[in-house]
């Protein structure tokens, strides 16, 4: 086994066993590339959401949110242009069955040529020429299942902004430059989705479009390339492990005039978790053509009308935690024990703090019971009064818990309790009525 599997497969068994992330259906055999976010899963995920609406949100004056529907009008996608070419290559082995991208590294030779060899079953001659193959997912609405009831599940947030575009301008009453930003599931059903929940084919996007007047884009491009690396960087990941990657002209999406990709160093290598793309004016233009609606924007200082130009930052959900549990991943001896611990930014971290009480008599489960009561209405706290104190505390590093908060005889006498650091594992005794603020405080810095 590599040492590449080797991290993955540690990743992927501690975030099954601790409830980060399940596969989907997994007592009947699984979903293919669909996964479940446990109880610590869904807090970290939600915190890194929580994290980006605040600083693209509430943060700024000039950006509006949205929650727009998953399911959108059919011809929304025939004017973006996905229903024509939101396709994949795609390759089949006649004699496994199994399928491929065409761009797959390990097929070898022609596809479609008796050269050609499946990289699975290792037959040759067996891999059909390749064919597009459209990611979106198909479902019927209404009760006929007639080609007119044909809609799709949106393979990308961003078009249920560019469709209200004008609702919240005219709504928020904003002026250009400003965006309108939003979280939402997308779906494409892509053809060899793989490691862990890096590429799935149910997932969740975090997107910003911002509408800038015509020859300013290349500013605010620049802008927003600075501080999406910015914010990734506040949220702890390590800066070596960030880059950024410039699409070539011949990776330029379609509607995109310059983008960049930024990446994170995977165990699996590096791969693009977020994207800056210049989209021009081509998804309102394309929407004014194939709705009849104007979609201008009247400069009302200048008397100028004009289709905006839109600066896209497009970041997976899942992806950023994905980054985020890598990011925090570390195995390490304390005095010559494997100890297994998740270094997340204490902001990010399910669980703020544990709770544990030294043994189980003497006041001690009565007054940790207290504590954590306490504690919980400002904080996601866990209590924990099972096995030894040490493996609690392993238990508590394994899911990134930053603080340690142990209840002993000293405490009953003094009501003071200790408090272990998660990372720096040194011990500092607090008075307990003083632990809300110690915690606030070391959670905010
Ligand atoms: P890729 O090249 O990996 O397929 P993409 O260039 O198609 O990604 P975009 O369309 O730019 O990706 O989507 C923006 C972001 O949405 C990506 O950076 C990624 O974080 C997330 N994303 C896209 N497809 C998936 C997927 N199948 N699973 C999980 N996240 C995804």
């Amino acid at each position: 086994m590599s040492s590449v599997d080797n991290v993955m497969d540690k990743l992927v068994s501690l975030a099954k066993r601790r409830g980060f992330v399940f596969q989907s259906s997994e007592i009947y055999g699984g979903l293919g590339s669909v996964w479940d976010y446990g109880p610590l899963g869904v807090e970290l995920k939600k915190n890194i959401k929580e994290r980006w609406w605040r600083a693209m949100v509430h943060a700024r004056e000039d950006i509006e949110g949205l929650d727009a529907a998953i399911l959108m009008h059919p011809k929304v996608w025939e004017a973006t242009g996905h229903v024509a070419g939101f396709t994949d290559p795609l390759v089949d082995c006649k004699h496994c069955k199994n399928r491929f991208r065409a761009d797959d590294p390990r097929l070898k030779g022609t596809p479609g040529q008796p050269d050609a060899q499946c990289p699975v079953c290792g037959t040759r001659g067996s891999l059909t020429a390749p064919r597009q193959f459209n990611l979106m997912f198909k479902t019927f609405m209404g009760p006929v299942e007639e080609q007119a009831a044909v809609i799709f599940l949106r393979p990308e947030t961003a078009q249920g902004i560019y469709v209200n575009y004008l609702n919240v301008l005219q709504s928020s009453r904003q002026k250009i430059p400003f965006g309108i930003a939003q979280i939402g599931k997308a779906f494409r059903n892509e053809i060899t989705p793989g490691n862990f929940t890096f590429r799935t084919r149910e997932f969740e996007q975090m997107e910003m479009q911002f509408f800038v007047k015509p020859g300013t884009e290349g500013e605010w491009f620049e802008f927003w390339r600075a501080e999406r690396m910015k914010w990734l960087v506040a949220l702890g990941i390590r800066a070596d492990k960030l880059r950024f990657h410039q699409h070539t002209p011949k990776e330029l999406a379609h509607y995109a005039k310059e983008a960049y990709d930024i990446e994170y160093e995977f165990p699996f290598g590096w791969h693009e978790f977020e994207g800056i793309h210049n989209r021009t004016d081509f998804d309102l233009t394309r929407h004014q053509q194939f709705s009849g609606k104007k979609l201008e924007y009247l400069d009302t200082a200048t008397n100028e009308r004009y289709v905006p130009y839109v600066i896209e930052t497009s970041a997976g959900a899942d992806r950023t935690a994905l980054v985020v549990l890598c990011d925090a991943y570390a195995e390490e001896d304390v005095e010559g024990e494997k100890r297994v611990v998740l270094r997340f930014q204490p902001s990010l971290a399910p669980l703020k703090a544990a709770v544990f009480p030294l043994v189980n008599k003497d006041g001690m489960p009565e007054l940790a019971r207290r504590l954590y009561d306490r504690l919980r209405r400002h904080f996601n706290v866990f209590y924990d009064d099972g096995g030894s104190i040490g493996r609690r505390y392993r238990r508590q590093d394994e899911a990134g818990t930053p603080f340690g908060i142990t209840v002993d005889g000293q405490s009953t006498q003094d009501q003071t309790v200790t408090v272990r650091d998660r990372d720096t594992l040194q011990q500092v005794r607090v008075a307990s009525d003083r632990l809300t603020d110690y915690l606030t405080e070391k959670l905010a810095s």
